[in-house]
């Protein structure tokens, strides 16, 4: 055919794929539509009859397959296989969460150590469109259960577990239970811990919400998020509905990166954690350390907790010097091998000072009764040889 055709049609037309044999590895597919054989097959697919692909804004076959992936180890060993979509970043999740699910009116139970981003979502976005947000200490299951029973406006519970920076932990199945008994919806975020250390859904979460950019992608180079569940009326007539119109959904790309970097989640969170429970075990036992925040050690409040309800206890961890801000400060600037970054779950070990970065927009006095002090030091502790990582702790201590 190409005998008869002018230059410009060759130069226009598109080719059909010449692939031989099936590519092992994922491909990243790059287009924004998908062709029909025949119209009677552009009719079903649009229908919902016939399975397919329609448009890239609805999904992708990269992006279903690391959706796929996500789903799999969100229900790994139990007897549901959850449903997954990913989406542009991890707040375009939340959002599609929390807009797909409430309307004007209703209200979401939380607490107030969530991610700073998702309070002001909260805050600056649902709350002028009539969705208000109630905060409770979610630990204090008399008071939840109070709230619960008094405003029947509430009608879905959000949280964090282990909370950023303290490692604060709420159980997932208490929570799930009593938020049942009332029809609410719960929420969980589960960014820091990944299904490898905690499946929310196999202890009653409705919802669990990814920033992948994170552990999960774990390689930094990638911003995507994602949204699983079991319900697949919801997650189709709520969520992805909301994704198609409001346009949160992820690219190919990154989903492409996201999905290779849940190959090595595994060993990653093994050496994160065991990495961590090392640098928390020296930081705890050092003089000029006032106190360290890491799941793994007795010392924290919510230990019993999170090695109930996950397989280890993962590779964030926070601490206080004597001396708070000022010491502190001076403590980031002398470390050479851990890097400074606002972001977490990368190989690579990474420190933050959440007063003046990721908390600065909190106001003091609700900081301090979360626990944010002044001199509070997060760590992502990477995956490098962990005596790296000591020598440069210690050498910054003294
Ligand atoms: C980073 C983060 C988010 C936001 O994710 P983005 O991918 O940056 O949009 C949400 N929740 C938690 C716990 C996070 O750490």
């Amino acid at each position: 055919m190409n005998n008869t055709l002018g230059f410009h049609s060759i130069c226009a037309k598109e080719l059909t794929d010449n692939r031989t044999t099936r590519p092992h590895t994922l491909p990243i597919y790059a287009t924004s539509s998908f062709d029909f054989e025949t119209i009677q097959q552009g009719i079903n697919v649009f229908q919902g009859k016939e399975e397919g692909h329609i448009y890239g804004r609805f999904g992708n076959p990269t992006i279903d397959t690391a959706a796929k992936k996500l789903a799999q180890l969100e229900s790994y060993g139990q007897d549901f296989e959850a449903k997954a979509y990913m989406f542009s970043s991890g707040m375009a999740a939340i959002s599609a969460v929390l807009m797909g699910l409430l309307k004007s009116e209703d209200k979401i139970l939380t607490q107030a150590n969530i991610y700073g981003g998702t309070t002001t979502l909260m805050r600056e976005v649902l709350q002028p469109l009539g969705i208000q947000s109630v905060y409770v200490d979610l630990k204090d299951m008399n008071k939840v259960e109070q709230m619960l029973y008094n405003d029947p406006s509430i009608k879905m519970v959000y949280l964090e577990t282990p909370a950023n920076p303290t490692l604060a932990c709420v159980d997932i199945k208490v929570i799930s239970d009593l938020s049942h008994q009332y029809q609410k919806w719960v929420v969980i975020d589960n960014t820091f811990a990944t299904p490898y250390l905690q499946q929310p859904l196999a202890l009653g979460a409705d919802f669990v919400i990814h920033s992948t950019t994170k552990y999960l992608n774990g390689q930094g180079n990638s911003i995507a998020g994602a949204v699983v569940a079991l319900d697949e009326e919801l997650m189709t007539q709520r969520i992805w509905k909301m994704m198609k119109l409001v346009g949160g959904n992820c690219n190919a790309w990154d989903a492409w990166l996201t999905y290779n970097g849940m190959k090595t989640l595994a060993l990653r969170m093994k050496q994160h954690s065991a990495n961590a429970m090392q640098v928390a075990r020296t930081l705890e036992r050092h003089e000029k350390v006032e106190r360290v925040n890491y799941i793994g050690l007795e010392s924290h409040p919510d230990h019993a907790l999170a090695k109930q309800q996950m397989r280890d206890f993962g590779g964030m961890l926070s601490f206080e010097l004597k001396g708070g801000l000022e010491a502190g400060k001076v403590f980031v600037d002398q470390l050479q091998f851990c890097t400074i970054a606002p972001t977490l779950g990368d190989m690579d070990t990474l420190i933050m000072h959440p007063a003046s970065m990721s908390h600065v927009g909190v106001p003091r006095e609700a900081r301090i009764a979360n626990g944010i002090t002044d001199g509070l030091i997060r760590i992502s502790v990477g995956i490098e040889n962990v005596e790296d990582i000591l020598v440069d702790v210690m050498t910054a201590l003294s």
